[in-house]
């Protein structure tokens, strides 16, 4: 018998495949002076309760989790008073995104969103053959709802708003997202992605508990990656109407929320006022990065994150990037747009600061 090393007759991806760029590993922060401000991490450790649940639970691994995700579904819907067949989880809200595009989008449908936002939203979207329809951001950053309901067509099953967006750190306010809503027919799903929410502080914020509770169509999507410092174990969850989550959950891959991740989730909703205090810190110091900012050459507009956006393009970019490469700063650079760095301890956000500050004054 032979065999063919003719690699054209092997198995061929669907098309998209040609478009979507295969992950490149960025530097790795293996040395202690190298601050990683390139992911929206929590800078801060582990809190000691939630690392002994893990400790615990790690007994007993050799079990499956539980599928139906009981605890922490009853537990997330008691933090925010909602019901428990309100909730889905999955492994990080990126896998619920995954999930929401199965339940809603078959091959060719529509799912718009505002860009510049979160890089794996056109992924999610092209991987489920459906189709990316992406609404630029407006000058000043902030979504374009108008354009993002005149893009919707017969073909739109869902659309993504970003509040606040990653990578720039604007939000939505809720009067905003009200009249939008108004444009939009009941059976698209609007899904609020509020990975940041724990950041926020503007008082007009969207309350997309209240959408939720007068509206078919919406669905907020929210993480333990961010302010509850659970990147590593992927857990994100979304909250919406039950007859959204129970589709939903049937989308799911069976046991995708692991048994670490359930019981430490559950534990870090047990420490909210902890990690609350963690947070407001890091709102602390984001007004005073982006106060001692002002002045500047650099455009940096209010946060409502837990990281800033320099709007820096073309060469000037490239010069800013190569700045905090050398000094040991790893940033999120999106080359036609702008620089995004995480904020984190004082000592942290000052290298970032002395950074910015030099290279404004070098141009
Ligand atoms: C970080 C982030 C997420 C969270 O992803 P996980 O899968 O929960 O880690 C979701 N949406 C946005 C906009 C983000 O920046």
């Amino acid at each position: 018998m032979t065999t063919t090393t003719n690699t054209h007759l092997g198995p061929q991806p669907r098309e998209v495949f040609n478009r979507i760029p295969g992950y490149k590993p960025g530097r790795k922060a293996d040395r202690p002076e190298i601050a990683p401000l390139a992911s929206n991490e929590s800078h801060h450790e582990p809190l000691p309760s939630v690392r002994e649940v893990i400790a615990n639970e790690a007994q007993r691994i050799n079990r499956y989790p539980d599928a139906a995700v009981v605890d922490l579904h009853a537990r997330i819907a008691e933090r925010y008073g909602v019901n428990d067949d309100q909730v889905a989880t999955g492994p990080g809200s990126i896998g619920v995104l995954q999930q929401i595009i199965a339940t809603y989008c078959a091959p060719g449908d529509e799912v718009v969103f505002a860009w510049r936002s979160f890089e794996a939203y056109p992924l999610l979207v092209d991987i489920a053959g459906a189709k990316p329809i992406m609404v630029p951001l407006l000058a000043d950053e902030r979504h374009d709802l108008d354009g993002i309901a005149a893009a919707i067509t017969d073909r739109t099953r869902v659309v993504l708003l970003c509040t606040p967006n990653n990578p720039t750190g604007v939000s939505l306010s809720h009067g905003e997202v009200v009249e939008f809503l108004d444009k939009v027919p009941e059976h698209i799903l609007v899904v609020i992605d509020e990975a940041y929410i724990e950041y926020e502080t503007a008082e007009d914020a969207v309350d997309s508990l209240a959408l939720i509770a007068e509206r078919p169509n919406v669905l907020t999507l929210r993480t333990f990656s961010k302010a509850y410092g659970l990147a590593g174990l992927r857990v994100g969850y979304a909250i919406s109407t039950g007859e959204i989550i129970g589709s939903l959950r049937k989308a799911a891959l069976p046991f995708s929320v692991n048994s670490l991740a359930q019981r430490a989730a559950i534990a870090s909703l047990d420490a909210d006022d902890e990690l609350a205090a963690r947070a407001a810190e890091v709102v602390g110091e984001r007004e005073r990065v982006v106060a001692a900012l002002q002045g500047t050459d650099w455009r940096v507009l209010p946060s409502q994150a837990n990281f800033i956006w320099v709007r820096a393009d073309g060469e000037r970019g490239a010069k800013l990037a190569k700045a905090f490469d050398d000094a040991d700063i790893l940033t999120r650079v999106f080359p036609d747009d702008g620089i995004r760095i995480t904020l984190a301890d004082a000592a942290s956000n000052d290298r970032v600061l002395k950074v910015l500050k030099d290279a404004a004054s070098t141009e």
